[in-house]
């Protein structure tokens, strides 16, 4: 009995061995690694992609952001209208006749497209999402649009409205950014106040309390699968906890007319957050944060930091609250990663995929992969650009980025000797799909 013992546990040390010999990664790809990535690029063009975030809308609706930008902000490289890969997307899904967007040249694919919208119906963005292989996409709006198709577009709905009940024209003036937000969330705040009837203010705090929560239970009955926050545009996405005593006294003092000062309407901001945050988990609605840089030329790199949301991601009371940290935290990305790792925090790499050209993203997605693979989603950020270059070009440029970064990430570490193949496939799976498709329910 003892010799054999003896043997059998020799033979299991050498197995081990020579398993942990072949499995030792190396810092340098072998020479294969581009057949590798053909390989896994043919197959990952096969699956379905789930996409986190998208601004899916006609350019002239609206409805399609809670925000807008600021006129003459800076663009980056890849987003400007010279980028020849916009007429790439534009041949690839309309097969457009001409290699720029002369104006000229740019009617024809205006006219195709305020064709598609003057016909109505959901059959034409659900054929775009088709052309790239997208089976559903969270659309963030400020309201549904009757040409999306509810079964393939899900309702994200914005609250940062809520943020701002009162006279807000000490910060209007603050710069040209602010200048052009914050009457849009005016607006949306006025909007849902009619969604809601509710005539003018409520008379205290429980009254506006009642309000909110009322407003985010009926958006979420229109479809809404999560409630976002671009807080990041308009103050430091670090929260306070303020008693509720402070906030009442700031409303009753506020309601009616008067400038708050800054502290005050901060004061006020971090209470409404908190219950905006515990409505959530009540309702079971994902909380999706703007967590990157952002447009706008005033846009604050320190106050969007998503390290000022880890005292709230962190905090044990929310931890039933699934926190959605969309762009990657950009240029942060490694500071975001690491915030996944509390098991309700998730990201996504919408709008950083094509701030940065594939070879970047790439990068940015291997060190993701080898970290927490089950807490990235792809996300798109379609949205138009103008009449000519739409959402559906974007969708494209994203998609595209993205299949062929994950593709080039995993055969980099398939021939490094991570891990195999088949393996790298399921990762894929993950990023594009089944992570957001387990977050939102569905089936995988
Ligand atoms: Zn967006």
């Amino acid at each position: 009995m003892k010799r054999v013992f003896h043997f059998g546990t020799i033979l299991l040390m050498s197995l081990a061995g020579s398993a942990a010999a072949q499995a030792q990664s190396r810092p340098l790809p072998t020479s294969d690694v581009q057949k590798v990535y053909d390989r896994l690029l043919e197959q990952i063009d096969a699956i379905p992609i789930y996409d986190n975030h998208s601004h899916a809308t006609f350019p002239d609706d609206s409805d399609m952001d809670a925000m807008a930008s600021p006129p003459e902000e800076s663009t980056v490289m890849r987003l400007r209208d010279s980028n020849p890969e916009f007429v790439a997307a534009a041949k690839a899904l309309f097969g457009y006749p001409y290699d720029d967007f002369k104006p000229e040249h740019a009617k024809w694919l205006i006219d195709k497209k305020k064709a598609a919208e003057a016909a109505g119906g959901t059959a034409y963005w659900d054929g775009i999402l088709d052309k790239m292989n997208i089976e559903t996409c969270l659309a963030n709006r400020v309201a549904l649009a009757p040409y999306l198709d509810p079964k393939r577009f899900h309702w994200v709905f914005f609250v940062d409205s809520f943020l701002f009940p009162f006279d807000n024209h000490k910060l209007i003036a603050k710069n040209g950014d602010l200048g052009v937000y914050l009457p849009l969330q005016e607006k949306v705040l006025a909007r849902y106040m009619q969604q809601e009837n509710v005539n003018g203010l409520p008379a205290d705090l429980a009254g506006y309390e009642a309000f909110l929560r009322q407003t985010l239970a009926d958006n979420q009955k229109k479809g809404g699968v999560a409630m976002k926050f671009e807080a990041a545009y308009f103050r430091a996405l670090f929260f306070r906890d303020p008693p509720r005593e402070k906030a009442e006294a700031i409303y009753s003092q506020f309601r009616a007319g008067g400038l708050p000062s800054e502290d005050d309407y901060q004061t006020f901001q971090d209470y409404v957050f908190r219950m905006l945050i515990d409505q959530a988990a009540k309702l079971k609605l994902s909380v999706h944060f703007h967590s990157a840089v952002g447009i706008g030329d005033y846009f604050s790199l320190r106050n969007g930091h998503p390290l000022n949301l880890e005292n709230v991601l962190r905090d044990p009371r929310y931890r039933h609250v699934n926190f959605v940290l969309i762009h990657g935290g950009y240029p942060y990305t490694l500071d975001m990663i690491w915030l996944t790792a509390a098991k309700n925090v998730y990201t996504d790499s919408s709008l950083m995929g094509y701030y940065v050209y594939p070879s970047e993203l790439k990068n940015i997605l291997k060190q993701w992969i080898s970290l927490y693979p089950e807490k990235i989603m792809f996300g798109s950020d379609a949205f138009p650009f103008n009449d000519a270059v739409g959402a559906e070009e974007t969708f494209w440029l994203a998609a595209r980025s993205a299949r062929t970064a994950v593709a080039a990430a995993l055969a980099e570490l398939v021939a490094e000797g991570a891990f195999t193949e088949q393996k790298a496939l399921e990762l894929a799976r993950l990023y594009l799909h089944d992570n957001a498709a387990k977050l939102y329910g569905e089936k995988q």
